[in-house]
């Protein structure tokens, strides 16, 4: 019991881990490449890559291109974090990772008057290389309306700078927080206010709500050439939207052009499938590190194993070795003790050999008699005794010759 418990805990704390690097994998896809923060109001350049529309028009300025006219800064009051005015006051500095060449720079002396329509090109840092804006600049570019959304909802999950959004309605002091916002009036209410402002049976009541906000979008993508015209067809060639007076364009003559919807079913189709496959993969990763991970602790366990029997062989030998140390030392003893025994008996022996120097006196006065008969007769009993000396004698110091 205890123990399921602490599984589902370590499970979920797994999850919670993968879903926090997630979090920050899916951050670092939502930053703008200029600025390098979370992208405000971004648009899509022709390269398919997003920046924000502020910074992207910053870029232009710094490179000598007249300042775009820009939409409306979003509809926030000037006090709170989410405002970007003061920045757009600022120059944009040059960016590092482009090196100032001379396709890229002021561009001077080339006015609409004195010669061919000016193509903006703007230096886009993951392309690497100036990118053709075409002559009406970032007015041409879409802006990115998924990405927006894409960045509220992370915005709202990690609770990123929100902001407490009042209700613009509400007779001050007493106004309240909002809990609506409404895409077609672009402002927040709260409940009270919403209802007052959007009463039955009007027009107004048909406005969708949505959560409140200090960035109205608008609420569908249009044509920025033809002004309110939806724009109803993807051009897989020029990969764009078109809106259907577009479409009728030359430039699209031959061109593979889809209705959106059908655009929309294929890529949404492929991408899923794709996903899936990534995904599918990533089980296959997983399962890999999960059976690396059980390899490394078998090693721990095994090593701790291999351990011990090493410690208990070395314990073993040790005993033996004293085991063979102490019996060859008896062995060395009883040796030398043998031995000593041996040589004090010789000694004694030595001693023994002195006490017959008397005889060896009477011999040697023996010795000076010149009457035979008389020497034979007192030699006899002499010579019995030195032989028996000198065969005891001889028995002695022949074993130590040659030692
Ligand atoms: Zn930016
Ligand atoms: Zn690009
Ligand atoms: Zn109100
Ligand atoms: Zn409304
Ligand atoms: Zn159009
Ligand atoms: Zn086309």
């Amino acid at each position: 019991m205890a123990e399921m418990d602490l599984k589902t805990a370590t499970s979920a704390m797994e999850a919670l881990v993968r879903a926090t690097s997630n979090m920050k994998s899916l951050e670092h896809e939502l930053h703008c490449p200029v600025c390098k923060e979370i992208v405000k109001q971004p648009v899509v350049l022709p390269c398919l890559h997003s920046v924000c529309l502020l910074c992207a028009s910053e870029v232009l300025v710094a490179n000598g291109y007249p300042p775009p006219e820009l939409p409306p800064e979003p509809n926030s009051p000037a006090s709170t974090p989410n405002t970007r005015s003061p920045r757009q006051a600022r120059p944009h500095p040059p960016s590092p990772s482009m090196p100032r060449s001379p396709g890229y720079g002021t561009y001077p002396g080339r006015r609409r008057k004195e010669g061919p329509p000016l193509v903006m090109m703007f230096p886009c840092i993951p392309c690497g290389r100036d990118v053709e804006l075409g002559e009406k600049g970032l007015t041409d570019c879409l802006r990115n309306l998924t990405l927006e959304r894409i960045v509220e909802r992370y915005r709202h999950t990690v609770s990123l700078g929100s902001v407490a959004v009042m209700c613009q309605f509400c007779k001050p002091p007493q106004t309240l927080e909002a809990t609506k916002g409404c895409a077609d009036c672009r402002s927040n209410f709260c409940n009270e206010c919403f209802k007052l402002y959007h009463p039955w049976g009007t027009p107004r009541a048909q406005h969708e709500h949505i959560q409140p906000t200090l960035n109205f979008r608008p609420k569908v993508l249009t044509c920025p050439e033809h002004d309110q015209e939806k724009l109803q067809f993807y051009c897989r060639s020029c990969q764009r939207l078109l809106c259907p007076l577009c479409k009728l364009r030359r430039i699209h003559t031959g061109h593979k052009i889809l209705p959106v919807a059908q655009a929309y079913q294929a890529l949404k189709e492929k991408i899923t499938k794709e996903m899936n496959y990534i995904l599918s993969n990533q089980d296959t990763v997983l399962a890999q590190i999960t059976q690396l991970e059980s390899s490394i602790t078998q090693t721990e366990v095994n090593s701790v194993s291999a351990r011990e029997q090493l410690a208990q062989s070395i314990r073993d030998l040790t005993a033996a070795l004293a085991e063979r140390h102490a019996s060859l030392t008896q062995a060395l003893e009883g040796a030398r003790q043998k031995r000593g025994e041996a040589l004090a008996a010789q000694v004694a022996e030595r001693r023994g050999l002195l006490e017959h120097a008397g005889l060896m006196a009477f011999t040697s006065e023996l010795l000076k008699e010149t009457d035979q008969p008389c020497f034979v007769q007192a030699s006899r009993q002499t010579h019995n005794r030195t032989a028996l000396l000198g065969m005891l004698s001889g028995a002695w110091v022949l074993p130590c010759e040659g030692k």
